[in-house]
């Protein structure tokens, strides 16, 4: 397997769980495997799909993907093809026919073509040795992505009783475990779980103060990386595109309200690298495979702790650095309860509410965000401090709270614990809101006592007390601050607290200034060549109409500038070449090399 892997793949060595998942299949076992994304999961079937005599089948929902990854496996040699809806009945006749004369391998397709007839016969004539299910999770309407095709999985299971069987999915709750493998029949499978961290991820969660210019900064720093900014709602995208062009900046908006045409139109500029940032809804995603995504925006606040999981999951498949960034601000959290509100069934409201107050917990709390998002899915984290986050990269000189705490719930007490944390500010700064004269609390003893204090600040102080349980958040619609048993019991005893120090808010620095990130986490190869090869790729990708990344993926050219391969030899060892790669690319990117290397010498 080894072998298969260096000379189909390129790769030494595999990732955890790939070998015990590959040694299942080929023993003829069933596997439900649960691996974050980029956690490597397409080996698991392809690489058993090339030793076994016969044809493999892979289910895949995501049509405009197929195409990619068949590019892909033909690049490094693999007899693999895919059957959809995007071609004519004469194409797929052919195909099929060199699916049963043994000339197609791995054979892709929807999961609706399954109920079709001719496809039933193909099935009925062939003896299939292996059935990968991707993105198991559609099977399950607990999952967040149900497709009603996938119950058609059930009859290929019959027809099959004996083929093994692997279903992959990187949507983890327990809930949509358990359904995968009662709705598949898969009673008889192992489990694999591998871990859901994400190392190469930075996760940050910032303030949304001057957030334009903020992101206008952050993407300068990026320039000429992939990066996803997501909003909103569709006209947030396309004034946010518009503000970003007019910075100069190249974007394209993208939300499912836009022609079918113009959204493949944008998708495929950011797969082969023409446009780097899309600002989009969550529609943009699903169908997106692109390994070298760098950076991940949340410029609203996503509706659940799982989507955001996923969102920024989009980020460095190809193991190399990515950065996730939300912009936290409260005033997002109530442009989703208006959503929330207009919701009709009230349990899906009831858990839409539930889901969006996890967000909010997330972003307010002080404890490290890769702990917490691993705990969500059930899953103790190795250290406390993982070094990739805001909390953890940026840790938090505590001071002494007690005259802020005591001011902040005596306002609340004040205020007969009957309004929101935004009023409390608004009382404890002496800020003349309408409402608050209107009612006469600028007449109240602890009207403006908190001046000193910018509202931001008090927001976290206010969050930090909800997660030390001196303050209580009540109510569902409009949540209102309260002073729980514990907070009493703490005024009334006179007692101290210590709190991390607030941040005060950011001031967004010159936006031109901001230097621009090296790719790669330990940094020690040719920028400057890389870029040459970066463009050497494009080139041959565009002549031979595949993605960028079917050609090297980022990690192979940074090697390639770090190694500086000069024979046929130094080639092979770069990462992901296999032999295929060695013969198509090898002459091509060595004499590149070679040229680049000259014209430094001769320059200095
Ligand atoms: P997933 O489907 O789990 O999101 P992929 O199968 O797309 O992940 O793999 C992510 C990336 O990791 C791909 O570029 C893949 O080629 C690479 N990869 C997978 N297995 C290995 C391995 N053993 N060694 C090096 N790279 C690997
Ligand atoms: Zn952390």
């Amino acid at each position: 397997m080894l072998n298969l892997l260096k000379t189909h793949f390129g790769y030494e060595n595999f990732r955890p769980m790939q070998a015990e998942i590959i040694a299942r299949v080929l023993d003829g076992g069933d596997a439900l495997v649960l691996m974050p994304t980029g956690g490597g999961k397409s080996l698991c079937y392809q690489l058993p799909a090339l030793h076994l005599d016969g044809l493999s089948l892979v289910i895949s929902p995501l049509i405009a993907l197929m195409k990619d990854q068949v590019d892909a496996l033909q690049a490094n040699g693999i007899a693999a093809a895919f059957i959809n809806s995007s071609l004519d009945g004469g194409e797929i006749a052919g195909i099929l026919n060199d699916a049963k004369a043994g000339a197609v391998k791995i054979l892709y397709v929807a999961p609706e073509r399954l109920s079709t007839p001719s496809f039933s016969k193909f099935l009925s004539d062939i003896d299939l040795k292996l059935i990968a299910i991707d993105e198991a999770h559609c099977i399950s309407e607990w999952g967040h992505d149900f497709r009603p095709d996938y119950r058609n999985l059930k009859r290929l299971r019959a027809a099959f009783p004996k083929t093994p069987t692997l279903a992959l999915t990187a949507t983890a709750t327990a809930k949509v475990r358990e359904d995968i493998i009662r709705q598949l029949g898969l009673d008889k499978a192992r489990t694999f779980i591998s871990s859901f961290d994400r190392p190469n991820l930075k996760y940050i969660v910032r303030p949304k103060h001057n957030a334009r210019t903020a992101l206008v900064e952050l993407l300068k720093r990026y320039r000429g990386e992939s990066a996803i900014v997501y909003c909103f709602s569709r006209k947030g995208t396309e004034e946010l595109a518009a503000r970003l062009n007019r910075e100069g900046l190249d974007a394209l908006p993208y939300h499912a309200g836009l022609d079918a045409e113009v959204r493949k139109e944008t998708q495929e500029k950011f797969i082969r690298d023409e446009t780097r940032v899309v600002v989009a809804t969550i529609a943009f995603g699903m169908g997106i495979d692109k390994p070298d995504v760098r950076l991940i925006v949340h410029y609203n606040l996503p509706k659940s702790v799982e989507g955001y999981y996923q969102e920024t999951g989009r980020a460095g498949r190809d193991g190399l650095p990515g950065e996730c960034v939300l912009f936290y601000s409260y005033g997002d959290k109530v442009k989703h309860d208006f959503f929330i509100e207009r919701l009709e069934d009230p349990e899906e409201q009831a858990r839409a509410r539930q889901k969006l107050q996890q967000v909010v917990d997330f972003c307010e709390s002080f404890t490290c965000r890769r702990a917490t998002l691993l705990e969500y899915f059930d899953e103790k984290p190795a250290r406390d401090d993982c070094g990739g986050c805001d909390v953890c990269l940026e840790p938090r000189e505590e001071i002494d709270a007690t005259e802020a705490t005591q001011k902040v719930l005596s306002a609340v007490l004040r205020l007969n614990e009957r309004f929101g944390a935004a009023h409390v500010i608004d009382v404890l700064r002496g800020s003349e809101n309408k409402k608050g004269l209107e009612r006469g609390h600028d007449s109240l003893s602890v009207y403006g006592i908190g001046a000193e204090l910018s509202a931001y600040e008090w927001r976290q102080l206010i969050g930090a007390l909800t997660a030390r349980e001196l303050l209580e958040k009540r109510g569902d619609e409009y949540p209102v601050l309260g002073v729980s048993v514990a907070g009493r019991h703490w005024l009334k005893e006179r007692m101290t607290i210590t709190l991390p120090k607030p941040r005060p808010p950011v001031k967004a620095r010159a936006a031109a200034k901001a230097p621009r990130i090296p790719l790669g986490g330990d940094g020690d190869y040719d920028y400057a060549l890389f870029e040459v090869l970066r463009a050497l790729r494009k080139r041959l990708a565009d002549e031979r109409g595949v993605p960028p990344f079917v050609i090297f993926g980022d990690v192979s050219l940074r090697d390639m500038a770090a190694s500086l391969p000069k024979t046929d030899d130094d080639f092979t060892n770069i990462y992901g070449v296999g032999a295929e790669k060695l013969k198509r690319f090898g002459p091509i990117f060595i004499e590149a090399i070679a040229d680049y290397t000259a014209s430094e010498s001769a320059d200095s």
